[in-house]
C-alpha cells in the first residue's frame, strides 16, 4: 500500500489567519488528503504553527505576554479554527516542540559534516539603550535602494528587496525607537548556499512538471546567484545552537534563524 505524507505551508503564529490562507494552502492539501484516504492509501497529513522569529517576539511584547505564553495561546486559537473548518489534519503541531529542536540540530550537524556550514564574524546592529542586538525586524530605518523610511531590517516592504540590517540608513530600534545604535561584531553560522548552486540548478532542471511560476521563481534566484546566509541569531526564543545536547561554544545566547528551522519542520 502506498504511504503518502502531505503537508501544507505552516501558518505563522501571530494573528488569526484569513480565508486566503485557508483556501490557498490548507484546503487543497486537505482535499488531496481526503481523496487519497478514500482510495485506501495510508495518509499522514501534517501541519503546524511556525513560531520562531522576531515577528512572534514583537507581537508578544505588544500583547504584554511572554513569547512562550503568547505562542501557546495563538497555537490553540489556530488549532481550534482548523477544527471548526473541518480540516482533517492527522497532526497539527508546533515548530517550537522539542522533536523539531532535535530535527533542526540534526540537519545542521549533517550540513556541517558535509562542509556546508562555517562560522563567520558578522556585523550586527546593537542597541545601547536596549542592551541587545537587533536582528531582522528588531531594527527599522531607511531603505538604501528606494529611500522608504520604514524599511525593516530583513526586508523593504516598499520595493520588496531583501536587506541586511546594517545596510539601513538612519537605523533605529523597533523595540524602543532609540537611535542610539552601533554596529558590533558577533559570530554566526553561515549556510554555504553558493557551494550548492550547481547541484540545486541541476535538481531544478530535472523537474519538468513543476508549475511555471514555481520554476521561474527558482530560476530567477539561481540566475542572481545563491548567496551564503547566516542561519543563527542573537535571540533567546528559538532553537538552541546545540549538537547532540552540547551547546556550541560561543553560541550559548544564540538560536537558529527561523528561516532555517521552519522549512525543516
Ligand atoms: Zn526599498
Amino acid at each position: 500500500m502506498s504511504r503518502i505524507l502531505i503537508t501544507s505551508a505552516l501558518p505563522y503564529i501571530n494573528g488569526i489567519k484569513h480565508l486566503g490562507n485557508l483556501v490557498g494552502s490548507m484546503l487543497p492539501a486537505d482535499v488531496y488528503a481526503r481523496f487519497q484516504r478514500q482510495h485506501g492509501r495510508e495518509v499522514l497529513f501534517l501541519c503546524a504553527t511556525d513560531e520562531h522569529g522576531t515577528p512572534a517576539e514583537l507581537a508578544a511584547r505588544a500583547a504584554g505576554q511572554t513569547v512562550r505564553d503568547y505562542c501557546k495561546a495563538q497555537h490553540d486559537i489556530q488549532a481550534r479554527a482548523g477544527e471548526a473548518f473541518g480540516l482533517s489534519f492527522d497532526h497539527f503541531g508546533r515548530s517550537s516542540n522539542p522533536p523539531n529542536h532535535r530535527l533542526t540540530q540534526h540537519f545542521a550537524a549533517v550540513l556541517e559534516d558535509n562542509g556546508l556550514i562555517e562560522e563567520r564574524v558578522d556585523e550586527q546592529i546593537y542597541s545601547v539603550d536596549d542592551q541587545r542586538y537587533l536582528p531582522d525586524r528588531y531594527v527599522e530605518g531607511t531603505c538604501p535602494h528606494c529611500d522608504y523610511e520604514k524599511a525593516r531590517g530583513d526586508q523593504c516592504d516598499n520595493c520588496g528587496r531583501l536587506l541586511d540590517p546594517i545596510e539601513l540608513k538612519d537605523p533605529y530600534s523597533a523595540i524602543s525607537g532609540s537611535k542610539n545604535v552601533e554596529v558590533r561584531q558577533t559570530r554566526h553560522l553561515y549556510l554555504l548556499q553558493s557551494k550548492m548552486q550547481d547541484r540545486i540548478a541541476q535538481w531544478v532542471n530535472s523537474k519538468p512538471n513543476w508549475p511555471h511560476l514555481t520554476k521561474s521563481i527558482a530560476q530567477k534566484w539561481l540566475k542572481e546567484g545563491l548567496r551564503d546566509r547566516s542561519i543563527t541569531r542573537d535571540l533567546q526564543w528559538g532553537i538552541p545552537v546545540e549538537r547532540e545536547g552540547e551547546k556550541r561554544p560561543g553560541f550559548e545566547n544564540k538560536v537558529f534563524y527561523v528561516w532555517f528551522d521552519a522549512p525543516i519542520e
